[in-house]
């Protein structure tokens, strides 16, 4: 039995579906259901008598205790968290609760129940805590991709928020010796994504004939992952854990923002052209920057790749053709969440 929170979000519900193609293991998905979590990520799940949902917040440390208690899980992999950049500069309060605050009420909730385990369960125990690439800051045009021990230089408040939730997962390892591991994983795209991120918002844009608006010059290179290639890696990473380890997990795909929108105007073209004969192009508009945007992230995956043996599968141009393609597959998905 495994714990996985965030269940309901882009990944999480990735990662959930991912879990049963090789293993009948119980999973119960935990999640609040802000507006980036929606129970149709689930639906697929709902006869599968091995997945049980439970709505309820990570902040909340009475319920995790007794969910943990009842349900004795051998793992919690931590998806939970606030995920937007530009919310997270509209707003850092919240991702200060929930990335921080929510992070540590999980990681205590944890370490109790981890300690009252008899000795056998207690060295299987794994809480896996799932962070990103950009508490690393940006890098420029020439230096080096990030690796484990490139040092945090978080720029935003999202990117702020989840370097001390990294930190605080170091600590509770460290010091109470609760078995962590932590993966710090570039940008991720596939389906299930709540379009508001740059490569679902492009494909509902523009099939809503929206103009696209891109920040700034449209230069910034982002390291783009297949969600289904970063879930192997998590299952692979959970299969033997290495407590304390950090893995980067990243596909080697660095390609700026401009690139990746014309790219999916060019895979639209062909897949659902324009009733005007119009090129989808026509619909990117330059707006101004973000604040404090980072200009390069790019993650060196070696360690992840020679220590256990992970490999992406998916070239970035059949995961956006695919991606594309699910999207217009399940434009009443992309209707009902973003009513929701
Ligand atoms: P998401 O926003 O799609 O999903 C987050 C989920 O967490 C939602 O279902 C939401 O309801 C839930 N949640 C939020 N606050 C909660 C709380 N207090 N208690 C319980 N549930 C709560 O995010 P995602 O893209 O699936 O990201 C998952 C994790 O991966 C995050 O920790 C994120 O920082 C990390 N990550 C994401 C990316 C990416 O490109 N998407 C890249 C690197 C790292």
């Amino acid at each position: 039995m495994i714990l996985v929170t965030g269940a309901a979000g882009f990944i999480g519900s990735n990662f959930v579906r991912s879990w049963f193609l090789d293993t009948d293991e119980k999973v119960i998905s935990f999640d609040c259901l802000t507006y980036a979590g929606n129970l149709l990520n689930l639906t697929d799940l709902e006869k599968n008598e091995n997945h049980t949902f439970i709505n309820g917040d990570i902040a909340d440390s009475k319920k995790l205790s007794k969910i943990l208690a009842e349900y004795q899980p051998r793992a919690v992999i931590n998806f939970a968290a606030e995920t937007h950049v530009d919310r997270s500069i509209e707003n850092p309060k919240t991702f200060l609760s929930t990335n921080v605050m929510g992070t540590y009420n999980l990681l205590e909730a944890c370490l109790e129940y981890w300690k009252d385990q008899n000795l056998k369960t207690k060295e299987k125990f794994c809480f896996l805590h799932i962070s990103t690439d950009e508490v690393y800051g940006s890098l420029g045009p020439d230096e080096n991709s990030f690796k484990e021990t490139s040092q945090f230089r978080p720029n935003s408040p999202y990117s702020a928020s989840k370097a001390s939730s990294d930190h605080l997962v170091r600590s509770f390892f460290k010091t109470f010796g609760l078995p962590t591991v932590t993966s710090n994983c570039s940008n991720n795209y596939g389906p299930f994504q709540f379009p508001e991120k740059l490569i679902p918002m492009t494909i509902c844009n523009l099939l809503n004939e929206k103009d696209v608006p891109i920040y700034g010059d449209g230069k910034q290179i982002r390291d783009w992952l297949h969600v289904f290639d970063h879930c192997e890696a998590l299952k692979i990473i959970l299969k033997n854990p290495k407590y304390g380890e950090v893995y980067n997990i990243g596909a080697s795909n660095e390609i700026q923002n401009l690139e990746v929108v014309r790219m999916i105007c060019s895979v639209l073209d062909t897949r659902k052209p324009r009733s005007d004969s119009v090129k989808y192009e026509d619909l990117i508009s330059f707006v101004e920057d973000r604040l404090g945007h980072d200009r390069r992230y790019s993650i060196d995956s070696s360690k992840i790749k020679l220590e256990l043996g992970w490999e992406p599968s998916k070239s970035f141009r059949a995961g956006i053709e695919e991606t594309v393609q699910w999207y217009l597959d399940n434009l009443e998905w992309v209707k009902k969440i973003s009513k929701q």
